[in-house]
């Protein structure tokens, strides 16, 4: 029977890992993977790793010298991984879908806390205070949103805007065919929308594309939904747009420097990160730690998946999900037909 070594594991990993992947034997490991935690590994056959695990050339070349060749992501994003070092040596698949009904989902969910100042009325209520001031919110009916990535949740997100009689801008790099989106460029999209919602990739592109500038050029009370990747956004600069009131509130499911305290418990600790500190202590932010996957069905999903990648490399088929650098191109290539 396959061993694999499953990193960064919590109960909910676990418990759905052990449910549909019966035919492996599973070494489950709380640590983040990376080049000091990866001899873990030892005695397995694959890997299984998940959004902040530090897939670096060393991981990686230590993992190839264990023997192992497979590295099973969890999740669907895959910029913690150096597939130039990965190429010829390790396999990477992830899973590109497993619910985008569950981030969309949460991103709605963020962005109605914010503005109706949910989280605020909650701590209230426990206190028996019943007074509303400083609770006023807008409507969202008739509001236009400006989405950036209308891949799979981002064009769910848009089907949930639109049955709230929201008026939706898009920008993508790749538009959608066959849609009646409205797609305009990014300065439109900044300068009209009361709402601007995250739903692109990580890339060397969209680094910090709400940079300074970018909410130089949004409307004064803008709100803001990131449930993609934190570093789409120049954490100082939102700061600055929420201190001068650009921003009038944000929704956050992710955070640019995440990686050290997301999934973890740090509540005993104290916490190094001025910015994540000021973040938090916002009464107009409403931050939730990289959760927009969590339900039952993405869970389901992504277990079921990543069993089926493993069944795949194992039986030495072509892997479906596989996720290579071209070396012809230099670009970061998902579906890879390469086999070995
Ligand atoms: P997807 O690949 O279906 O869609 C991404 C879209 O972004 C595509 O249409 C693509 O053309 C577009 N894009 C690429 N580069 C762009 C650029 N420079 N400018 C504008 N658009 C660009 O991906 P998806 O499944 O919709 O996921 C979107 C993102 O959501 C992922 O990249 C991931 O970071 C994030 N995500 C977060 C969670 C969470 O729990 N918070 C879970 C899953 C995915």
């Amino acid at each position: 029977m396959n061993k694999i070594a499953v990193f960064d594991t919590k109960p909910y990993d676990k418990e759905w890992l052990e449910k549909l992947g019966t035919n492996y034997k599973f070494k489950f490991i709380e640590s983040k993977l990376n080049n000091e935690t990866v001899g873990l590994a030892k005695g397995c056959q694959g890997v299984c790793a998940f959004v902040n695990d530090e897939i670096c050339k060393e991981t990686i070349d230590q993992l190839y010298d264990l023997g192992i060749n497979i590295i099973a992501m969890r999740c669907a994003g895959y910029s913690n991984v150096d597939f130039k070092s990965a190429f010829g040596k390790v396999h990477v698949v992830r899973v590109p879908v497993y619910s985008p009904h569950a981030v969309a989902e949460h991103a709605m969910a963020l962005l109605l806390a914010v503005n109706r100042k949910i989280h605020k009325a909650y701590n209230r209520t426990r206190d028996f205070n019943f007074s509303l001031s400083g609770l006023t919110g807008m409507d969202l009916y008739g509001k236009t949103i400006g989405i950036i990535g209308t891949g799979k949740i981002g064009q769910t997100f848009i089907q949930i805007c639109l049955g709230f009689g929201m008026r939706v801008l898009a920008y993508d790099l790749y538009p959608a065919k066959n849609t009646d989106l409205e797609y305009v460029d990014l300065d439109t999209l900044f300068k009209e929308s009361d709402i601007i919602s995250l739903h692109c990739p990580l890339t060397d592109q969209t680094k910090h594309i709400l940079s300074k500038d970018a909410f130089s050029k949004m409307k004064k009370g803008v709100y803001i939904v990131n449930t993609s990747r934190g570093a789409l956004i120049e954490t100082e600069a939102l700061l600055e747009a929420l201190n001068d009131g650009t921003v009038a509130g944000a929704g956050l499911d992710v955070y640019e420097e995440e990686a050290d305290y997301f999934f973890e418990d740090m509540s005993g600790a104290i916490v190094k990160d001025d910015m994540l500190s000021l973040l938090v202590s916002k009464p107009n932010v409403l931050l939730t730690s990289h959760q927009a996957f969590l339900t039952n069905e993405a869970l389901e999903n992504i277990a079921k998946v990543t069993i089926d990648n493993f069944d795949e490399y194992f039986a030495g088929e072509c892997l479906t999900n596989e996720v290579c650098y071209h070396c012809q191109s230099g670009k970061v290539i998902e579906n890879c037909a390469r086999k070995e």
